[in-house]
C-alpha cells in the first residue's frame, strides 16, 4: 500500500526533496520542513534560524 507521506514538499519552494531540515526561520514561526536550497537560504544571517532534524525518505 502507496503511502503518500513518503515524499514530503519543501514548505517555501513546493518542490518535493529526498531530503529535508526541519527548521525554524521567523521568531514566532512553527517548524517547517524545508529543501537543501531554501534551507541554505533561511539559515544565513538569521538570528531567528533554529535547526529541528533532518528527514530523509527512507525507501523499503
Ligand atoms: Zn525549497
Amino acid at each position: 500500500m502507496a503511502r503518500s507521506l513518503r515524499n514530503k514538499l519543501c514548505s517555501l519552494c513546493d518542490q518535493s526533496s529526498f531530503i529535508l531540515y526541519r527548521v525554524k526561520y521567523s521568531e514566532n514561526g512553527n517548524w517547517v520542513f524545508v529543501c537543501p536550497q531554501c534551507w541554505e537560504k533561511v539559515s544565513q544571517n538569521n538570528p531567528f534560524y533554529v535547526y529541528g532534524g533532518t528527514w530523509k525518505a527512507k525507501k523499503k
